[in-house]
């Protein structure tokens, strides 16, 4: 099968650490072109706008938007109006509406729009659900805990309206919370902490139920320093269930049953490229959601400014 034209905008840190080299790998694809204010790819032609781009290079097939969220939909709709194929990096908007907007776009283009999350192709997270599968749930806790200054140096947008804050890392645990357990989940409480200097969150407690009255909560935390803690844990009929390293791990009362090497983004690129072939999008806004209603249900605390 001849390879899919593929097209990078937004050359920032995700762009070289993951799509680059996992492009460069896949047998679905070839990078063509690559738009960006001021990044740029070798060996390929370059822009500095996704219309120029677009305008320029009529063999492009898809593009990969990865700049941040806040900029993502007015790319996406020039691509998808251009006929097109989108990958979006996560979060796939700064809205839900957005999203929405653009799902509808695709379809009535009879194009392919992924919403991708990474973190739901880590190495142990379909082990995970196949375990809770297999038994009853009785509660589970999310702890999702980094250092901003470490993860995300010089990165504005990240503190900006939009940017999500804390959630930007949050949202993968919900992507992987969201796959992994049986039925839907809703928030019944929540608690963000905003930087008095700053527009998104540093820290969240939530806690969330499911039709069932699921015992789940998630703390979100920027400001851990030394270990970092990427862990989801459940205690089930079946025992202590540790999913670990972000998905990576898993572990059942403390024996390792699952980990591989990680393969998240080739994994990705494999998925675009199916439902590219087979003429459908992959849209799943429910890690989104439960972001928006933190949003709108959370109260809101002020704490000391942060200073990078
Ligand atoms: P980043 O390093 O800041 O890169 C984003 C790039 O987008 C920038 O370098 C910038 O390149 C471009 N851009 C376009 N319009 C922009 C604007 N108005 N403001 C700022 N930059 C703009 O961010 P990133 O870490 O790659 O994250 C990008 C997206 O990938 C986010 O949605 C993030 O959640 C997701 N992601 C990141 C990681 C990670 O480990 N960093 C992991 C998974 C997913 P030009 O100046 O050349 O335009």
């Amino acid at each position: 099968m001849s390879p899919i034209h593929l097209a990078l905008v937004g050359v920032g840190k995700i762009a070289r650490d993951q799509h680059l080299p996992s492009i460069e790998k896949s047998p679905d694809f070839k990078l063509v072109a690559a738009a960006s204010h001021h990044g740029t790819v070798n060996g390929i032609d370059n822009f500095t706008s996704i219309e120029e781009m677009l305008a320029a290079v009529p063999a492009i097939d898809a593009v990969s938007l990865c700049m941040p969220p806040q900029y993502r939909y007015r790319a996406a709709h020039a691509a998808l109006s251009a006929g097109k194929h989108v990958f979006l990096e996560k979060p796939p908007g700064a809205t839900l509406s957005e999203v929405e907007d653009l799902h509808a776009l695709a379809a009535a283009r009879g194009l392919s729009l992924f919403a991708s999350w990474h973190s739901r192709y880590a190495p142990a997270v379909e082990a995970a659900k196949g375990f809770l599968a297999s038994t009853t749930i009785r509660s589970m806790r999310v702890i999702w805990k980094e250092e901003v200054r470490q993860w995300h140096p010089n990165q504005e947008w990240i503190w900006q309206a939009g940017g999500l804050g804390v959630f930007d890392p949050g949202i993968n645990a919900l992507s992987i919370v969201t796959h992994i357990l049986p039925r839907p989940i809703f928030i019944t409480k929540a608690t963000l902490q905003f930087p008095e200097n700053r527009d998104a969150p540093i820290a969240a407690d939530i806690t969330f139920t499911d039709a069932e009255g699921l015992d789940l909560s998630a703390e979100f935390d920027w400001r851990q320093t030394g270990k970092q803690s990427w862990d989801i844990i459940a205690e089930t009929d079946s025992g202590r269930m540790v999913l670990s390293g972000g998905g990576a791990r898993l572990s059942i009362d403390g024996v390792l049953k699952h980990a591989e090497p990680e393969q998240e983004y080739p994994m990705l690129y494999k998925r675009f490229a199916e439902i590219i072939r087979a003429g459908r999008s992959d849209v799943d806004i429910a890690p989104l959601r439960h972001v928006a209603d933190a949003f709108m249900l959370g109260r809101r605390k002020f704490v000391d400014a942060f200073h990078d």
